[in-house]
């Protein structure tokens, strides 16, 4: 009877964190599985009010740590303050077949802790364009299906923008912006004027700017502007799992969190059709536990997800659970990152701004909307801000301390303007992840196999992006101009989706609607490997709105004895 939930939930992260809070609110006995260590709010951020001095290596690590983490270290954000929350490279192996970055976060939490926290809505031109310009196939569900679920979590993690009235980009229900600076004013204007149709915003992101009721109900407040959010936040200023749905599940009695529990697969039950628990392996131990619940959600990151489904065979499935078709682990897509530009803008040196900020702003996608107007599908948002400069580096053999010091770096220099894409990539069967035959991990799970990479339509979105942002940024009146094409891999976008997708039909998908699983009807995937196709939005607000819709709609057949 230890054993026996209600519903099993496997992941801590983003959306294991959502599954966990709606089905414990709703009464079920819920466990949560989670392959790293616990991470409590506030006691587990060792780092959180350190300053740049308490840190041995100023923030940096050693040559010797980025010699033999030379793919984590990577990450945007990493650096001796945000360490602990990532993984070390040489304790989870995968095999690349072609260069994937795979970048993750294993503990209580997941990479809810060291999410960069933009949110912005999917616009139904995103769930409509796949099939309408043939590169994909129909979403089950619309931006109307989405919509109050959208609102249901915006309200709850506390969300701030504008509205702003953009069809590319909905409105939500959102907490006070923060403030544009006069250059991104400048910049809006330059837009508006000159570029019908391209809208500057303050972007949407997961920070508590004025919090309400329901979240000081969680304990947390608002948000202070540290701008030191990946170290774990000690006011809950944003969103993390830690911070809000776990201690809110945990608050109704319902939920168990075991931590050092990597999941080896799903068991499946001829008998009954469906899925009877949940294989475990103590990561300490090595000891091999089953768990059983009537509902279980697959909620291990994207990728994850798809090892644990490929790794889940039985005589009915031998591919991999709901695997008839060898859909499982194919149409794997990501966010196109590589390219950016910037320059310098005269004008504005008698301004300055006050403090710091924890948002960017957004001129939302204007490619593809209501025709394909370009040679490429898809659509991309930017990421843009101006800043000031200092006005002059102090070399690092001067002194490094002192009134001249403090002098110099304290008078600001040039006004200057970055811009970075996010562009929408296309699902196709060849971009895939698959089980390795031969490799195994230290708990004898199969490594799992990356075998994905860029396409013609990627690089036609690149060229695209750095043509535009050029005009723009000229426009705007920037000189010194730059533009780049990192070339980077794919996976350090960090935004990988698919290989589990959502479809009409069960001869090209895995899930329904509800992101159940066609052919094993009580199990729920609700994390990136859902993604029928990539949009160009910042994703996981989407997999908390899907999450929350797929746990209430499973906890009401749960209740009516249909699962
Ligand atoms: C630096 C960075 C910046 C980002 N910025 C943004 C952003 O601005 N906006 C945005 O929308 N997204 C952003 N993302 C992406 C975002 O973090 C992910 O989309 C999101 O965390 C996915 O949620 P998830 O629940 O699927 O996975 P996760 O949050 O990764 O959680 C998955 C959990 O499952 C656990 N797990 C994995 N395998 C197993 C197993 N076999 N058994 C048990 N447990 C397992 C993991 O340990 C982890 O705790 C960013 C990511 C990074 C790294």
């Amino acid at each position: 009877m230890e054993n026996q939930f209600d519903a099993i939930v496997i992941g801590s992260g983003i959306s294991g964190g959502w599954a966990a809070k709606e089905l414990c609110e709703k009464g079920l006995k819920t466990l949560v599985l989670e392959r790293g260590r616990d991470v409590r709010h506030i006691k587990d951020y060792p780092t959180m009010t350190m300053n740049p001095w308490d840190f041995e290596h100023r923030g940096r690590m050693t040559k010797a740590f980025y010699q033999e983490n030379p793919l984590i270290t990577k990450a945007s954000g990493y650096g001796e303050d945000t360490t602990h929350f990532f993984i070390k490279d040489a304790d989870h192996p995968y095999v690349q077949e072609k260069p994937f970055d795979w970048i993750r976060g294993y503990q209580v939490g997941g990479k809810s802790l060291i999410w960069g926290r933009a949110c912005q809505r999917w616009s139904d031109y995103e769930f409509k364009a796949p099939k309408k310009y043939g590169y994909g196939i129909e979403w089950p569900i619309g931006y109307d299906d989405v919509a109050s679920w959208y609102s249901h979590v915006e309200k709850f993690i506390g969300v701030c923008g504008n509205d702003d009235g953009i069809e590319a980009m909905p409105d939500g229900e959102f907490l006070p912006p923060f403030e544009l600076n006069c250059v991104e004013e400048h910049m809006q204007a330059t837009l508006k004027e000159h570029f019908p149709g391209r809208h500057l915003v303050q972007g949407r992101w997961a920070h508590l700017s004025e919090p309400e009721q329901v979240h000081l109900d969680q304990g947390r407040g608002k948000c202070q502007c540290r701008n030191l959010c990946m170290r774990g936040c000690p006011f809950g200023g944003y969103f993390s799992s830690n911070s809000s749905t776990l201690p809110w599940a945990e608050k109704t009695g319902n939920l168990t969190i075991r931590p050092f529990s990597v999941v080896h697969s799903i068991v499946y039950d001829e008998a009954s059709g469906k899925a009877s628990g949940v294989k475990v392996i103590d990561t300490n131990t090595k000891e091999e536990i089953v768990y059983n619940a009537r509902i279980i959600f697959v909620n291990a990151s994207a990728l994850n997800s798809n090892l644990i489904l490929l790794n889940s065979k039985s005589e009915r499935f031998p591919n991999g659970l709901g695997n008839d078709h060898d859909v499982l682990g194919r149409y794997v897509s990501f966010h196109n990152y590589r390219a950016g530009a910037g320059g310098a803008i005269k004008g504005f040196e008698d301004h300055y701004y006050y403090g710091s900020r924890p948002s960017e702003c957004i001129i939302a996608n204007y490619r593809n909307l209501k025709e394909q107007d370009t040679d490429f599908v898809g659509g991309y948002t930017i990421f843009t801000g101006a800043y000031r400069n200092r006005a002059e580096e102090v070399p690092e053999d001067a002194p490094q301390l002192g009134a001249d010091f403090k002098h110099r770096l304290s008078k600001p220099g040039d006004w200057r303007i970055y811009m970075y894409m996010q562009g929408e990539t296309i699902p196709k069967p060849s971009n895939r992840v698959y089980l390795s035959e031969d490799k195994t991990d230290d708990w004898g799970i199969p490594l799992l196999v990356t075998d994905v990479g860029y396409d013609e339509n990627d690089e036609k979105m690149v060229v695209d992006f750095l043509e535009e942002s050029q005009k723009m940024l000229e426009q705007m009146g920037c000189t010194d101009l730059y533009s780049y094409d990192s070339k980077q891999a794919p996976g350090l976008d960090i935004h990988e989706m698919g290989g589990v997708r959502m479809g009409k039909d069960p001869k090209t998908s895995l899930l329904n609607e509800f992101n159940q699983m066609h052919q094993c009807k009580n199990v729920f995937v609700t994390d990136g490997a859902c993604m029928t196709s990539t949009g160009n939005q910042s994703p996981s607000i989407l997999y908390m709105a899907l999450t929350a819709r797929a746990a209430n709609y499973a906890a009401e057949q749960f209740k009516n004895n249909v699962l």
